[in-house]
C-alpha cells in the first residue's frame, strides 16, 4: 500500500493500523532494549497495575509533511518532559528523555508511507503510553513498567472548515480534584470524565468547560483541551493545579506575544466570560477549536462570545500562525520542531 491507497481528508480520528509500533521494557532497575513491533496487542499479566489502580500515562503529539517535503514532529522534548511528570505524578518510573525521543522518531520513520502528504490537513498523530505491569493486588506501584509508542494517521480536525462550536458549564460534575491529578496526562483523568463529556455531547455540546474543582468560581479548562479567551485585546488563559499544562497553549502564549498581544496567566472568574470577544479549546488535535457560546446549565445563563458565530480575528491569525510553524511555512524561531531525516 502506498500513500494513495487512504483518503486523507476525510480520515477521521480514529485508529488506522500502520506497520509496527515501538516497545520497551523497564526490568530489574533498568530500560531494556527498544522493540519494533508488527503485532498491534499485548500481553500482560492480568493483576498487572495498569488493570487494577490506574497506573497509566500517555502523550500525543503529532509529524507532519511540510512545504519542504519533511517531516517534522512537533515539542517532542516538551512532551517528553510531561510525559516524565505524569510518570512521577502516579509513582512510575520516568522514560528517560532519549528513549522517548528515539522511540518516537523511529514510530515515525518507520511508518513514513503513512505520513500524510503536505497540504491535506492530516497528520501522523504519535501516541506514546507507559502501563505498570507488575502483578499486584495490594495497592502499589509496579517495578515493571512498559513503554509503547504507537502512531496512526488522523484526518484535518476541521473537516467542514474551521468554524465555531459551543461548550457547557455544570457544577454537577468534576473531572478532577482540587489537589488531585489534574495537572497529570494519564487515563484515570479520562475515565473520570467520560460521563460529563457524553453528557455534554449528548445536549449538542463540544464539551464540558469545568470550573475549578474547589470552588466551583473560576474557569479550569475545556475537556481534554485548554481554555484561553480574548479580553480587551488581551490573551487570557486560567492559572490553576487542577488543569494540565497544554503545551499547544504555552505554544500560543509565545505566538502571542510575538503578536504584541499581553499575555495573562490567572484566575478567570466565570462572569467574565461576557466581557470576552473571543475564546478557543486549546490542544494538539486541533490547535484551536474557536467557542461560539458557553452556556452556564446551572442557572441559564448564556454567554455568547461570537456575535456572528464565526471565529474572531485573533483566535484565527493564532490558529494559522501555529499551523504554518508545524508545516515549515514559517521561521521555527523557538526550535519547536524536530526534523526527521
Ligand atoms: C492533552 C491534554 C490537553 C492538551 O495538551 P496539548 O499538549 O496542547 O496537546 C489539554 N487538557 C487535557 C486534559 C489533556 O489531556
Amino acid at each position: 500500500m502506498n500513500n494513495a491507497d487512504i483518503d486523507w481528508k476525510t480520515l477521521p480520528f480514529g485508529y488506522v493500523p500502520t506497520d509496527c509500533n515501538l516497545r520497551c521494557t523497564y526490568r530489574d532497575g533498568k530500560w531494556g532494549e527498544i522493540e519494533v513491533s508488527t503485532s498491534t496487542t499485548i500481553d500482560i499479566h492480568i493483576a498487572a497495575t495498569a488493570l487494577h489502580y490506574g497506573q497509566e500515562a500517555f502523550e500525543g503529539l503529532k509529524a507532519f509533511r511540510g512545504v519542504d517535503g519533511k517531516i517534522r514532529i512537533f515539542r517532542l522534548e516538551a512532551n517528553a518532559e510531561r510525559m516524565r511528570q505524569s510518570a512521577e505524578g502516579i509513582l512510575m518510573e520516568p522514560v528517560p528523555e532519549h528513549i522517548f525521543r528515539e522511540m518516537c522518531i523511529r514510530a515515525v520513520k518507520l511508518n513514513e508511507r503513512f505520513v500524510p502528504p503536505y497540504g491535506s490537513g492530516a497528520s501522523l498523530y504519535i501516541r506514546p503510553l507507559e502501563i505498570g505491569v507488575t502483578a499486584r493486588v495490594g495497592v502499589k506501584p509496579a517495578d515493571e513498567y512498559t513503554f509503547i509508542v504507537l502512531v496512526t494517521p488522523v484526518g484535518p480536525y476541521f473537516k467542514g472548515g474551521f468554524k465555531c462550536t459551543n461548550y457547557c458549564i455544570t457544577r454537577k460534575y468534576d473531572r478532577v480534584a482540587p489537589c488531585g491529578t489534574g495537572r497529570w496526562k494519564i487515563g484515570g483523568n479520562y475515565a473520570a470524565s467520560l460521563a460529563a463529556g457524553e453528557h455534554a455531547h449528548e445536549m449538542g455540546y463540544s464539551a464540558v468547560l469545568y470550573l475549578d474543582p474547589k470552588e466551583k468560581l473560576y474557569l479550569d479548562e475545556c475537556g481534554p483541551a485548554n481554555f484561553i479567551a480574548i479580553k480587551d485585546g488581551k490573551y487570557i488563559t486560567p492559572k490553576s493545579d487542577s488543569i494540565l499544562p497544554s503545551i499547544t497553549n504555552r505554544s500560543l502564549m509565545q505566538i502571542a506575544r510575538d503578536m504584541g498581544l499581553e499575555v495573562e496567566q490567572r484566575h478567570i472568574p466565570v462572569e467574565e466570560l461576557a466581557e470576552c470577544s473571543e475564546a478557543a479549546a486549546v490542544g494538539t488535535a486541533a490547535v484551536a477549536s474557536p467557542v461560539g457560546r458557553i452556556d452556564d446549565l446551572d442557572n441559564g445563563v448564556q454567554y455568547v462570545i461570537s456575535k456572528d458565530g464565526k471565529p474572531g480575528p485573533i483566535v484565527t491569525e493564532l490558529y494559522n500562525r501555529l499551523n504554518a510553524i508545524r508545516l515549515g511555512e514559517a521561521p521555527d524561531t523557538y526550535g519547536w520542531n524536530t526534523i526527521i531525516d
